[in-house]
């Protein structure tokens, strides 16, 4: 990738933007005329093949941050987002980031998991027991039913059994949850559990003595972890009004806020999935899924909490790190023909499930760094609310140059609501046709 072609590229017109994705090797020529064309739509008939009573298109705009450095690598990240300042505070982020050496990243295993959970299982220790014995019957057939995922280097590897013991007081009685492990190679694997869950599912019945009452896979994905982490000397946080040492505390003090207090954990997250969601929605991937799963890890300790940490190392740099369950897949769903999922993807460089993860975790890292900060230093409305006028603008009616004219003024009135945007759109007009 040739980044001379990217430098300033928040300030180029939006055909120049495309032009410059393609001189600097990030898109091919074909994807260029496609982004000029405007014909990254979903066509009605792969439309009402995807869903039911399709009746068009949601549109989503659809961006790239700029600045990323992952594990030494630099990346122009797509993202899919509908809320002004998140890509601009996420560029900033990585700006910052990637002048201190950039994003290192981890992923030690994609494995997901499926569970088959029975009711009235009459001897909870003989049913334990009989799994444990049955362990390679039941990964024979679990693999058995989904033979292709097995062929691409995949399948079931393990298994264990948990007990989910009653609860007397709500009237809730004892569960078996049978947990199978599987590798879903460069997918996330819904479909391929759902179909091993119930492929096997009589089977478990048989040794337990059990009704399977659910066999789908369980979106709290404990063992599809990828970490990012970052280290910021501290001269690179200084503000106007704020030694860089004392922006690094104040981040370090707000996210200790974050891990005791819910209330602040959740605006927290929530800022992380900001950059999360829009990449892993640009992808084309289940952001429900994801969303399920960063929430319920954000809860492991059994209260909810920030999900990043930020401390100081023995230097004085400011210290980031995320972790966060990623089950996100390459193909599969509607990765490989949906128009925007696909230009994505070659955005990305056709990465591997494990490098999208990598990318997925250090976004979030930077959309975290970049809201706490702008939070503990100038406060987030000052960004947020000039990008924000935009929307107003376009609320209020503005069109072409009129758009940035509104949010210019906007942006320096006292009030910044959409009919104080709707006054100036109006004043703008009549100073046109006079
Ligand atoms: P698919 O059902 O599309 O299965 C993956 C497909 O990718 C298979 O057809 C497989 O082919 C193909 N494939 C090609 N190359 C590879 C490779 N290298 N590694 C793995 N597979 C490959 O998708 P998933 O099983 O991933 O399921 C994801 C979908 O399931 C999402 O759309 C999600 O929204 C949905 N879903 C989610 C649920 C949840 O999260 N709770 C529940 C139910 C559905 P082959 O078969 O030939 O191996």
């Amino acid at each position: 990738m040739d980044t001379t072609h990217l430098t300033k590229f928040y300030k180029k017109n939006h055909d120049d933007k495309i032009d410059s994705l393609f001189l600097a090797g990030v898109i091919s020529k074909k994807e260029k005329d496609r982004l000029l064309d405007r014909t990254l739509e979903l066509d009605p008939e792969t439309g009402s093949h995807m869903i039911e009573n399709y009746i068009g298109n949601y549109s989503m705009p659809l961006g790239v941050a700029m600045n990323y450095m992952i594990d030494k690598e630099e990346l122009v990240v797509p993202m899919a987002i509908e809320e002004p300042s998140v890509i601009a505070a996420s560029s900033f982020a990585a700006k910052i980031i990637g002048s201190a050496g950039g994003f290192k990243t981890t992923v030690i295993h994609r494995m997901m998991i499926g569970q088959v959970t029975l009711k009235n299982v009459p001897d909870i220790e003989e049913a334990t027991n009989n799994v444990a014995e049955a362990k390679q019957e039941i990964l024979s057939r679990a693999n058995e039913a989904y033979p292709s995922i097995v062929k691409r280097g995949g399948g079931a590897k393990n298994l264990d059994v948990r007990l989910l013991e009653d609860d007397t007081d709500s009237g809730i009685p004892s569960y078996l949850s049978v947990h199978i492990h599987v590798d879903t190679q460069e997918a996330m694997g819904a479909n391929i559990v759902n179909t091993m869950m119930e492929g096997i599912a009589p089977y478990i019945e048989e040794l337990t003595g059990g009704t399977a009452l659910l066999r789908i896979l369980t979106n709290y994905a404990t063992e599809c972890l990828a970490t990012s982490k970052c280290v910021i000397p501290a001269h690179k946080l200084k503000t106007q009004d704020f030694s860089g040492e004392e922006v690094r505390d104040r981040i370090i003090e707000a996210t200790q806020v974050a891990t005791i207090d819910p209330y602040r954990a959740v605006t927290h997250n929530k800022g992380i999935m900001n950059g999360v969601d829009a990449v892993v929605l640009a992808s084309g991937n289940d952001w429900r899924a994801i969303e399920a799963g960063v929430h319920a890890y954000a809860s492991r300790s059994g209260q909810y909490r920030s999900l990043t940490s930020w401390s100081k190392n023995e230097a004085g740099d400011l210290v980031g790190e995320l972790t966060l369950p990623l089950p996100v897949g390459t193909v599969g769903g509607s990765i490989s023909f949906h128009p925007a999922a696909k230009l994505a993807h070659s955005i990305m460089g056709h990465p591997k499930a494990h490098k999208l993860e990598r990318v997925i975790v250090s976004v979030g890292l930077a959309q975290n760094f970049a809201a706490v900060r702008a939070l503990v230093t100038e406060g987030i409305q000052k960004g947020h609310m000039g990008l924000h006028a935009r929307s107003l603008a376009i609320s209020a009616g503005a069109k072409g140059d009129h758009v940035q004219q509104v949010a210019d003024i906007l942006k320096h009135s006292k009030h910044k609501n959409l009919q104080r945007a709707k006054n100036i759109l109006l004043n703008i007009l009549e100073e046109f046709e006079k």
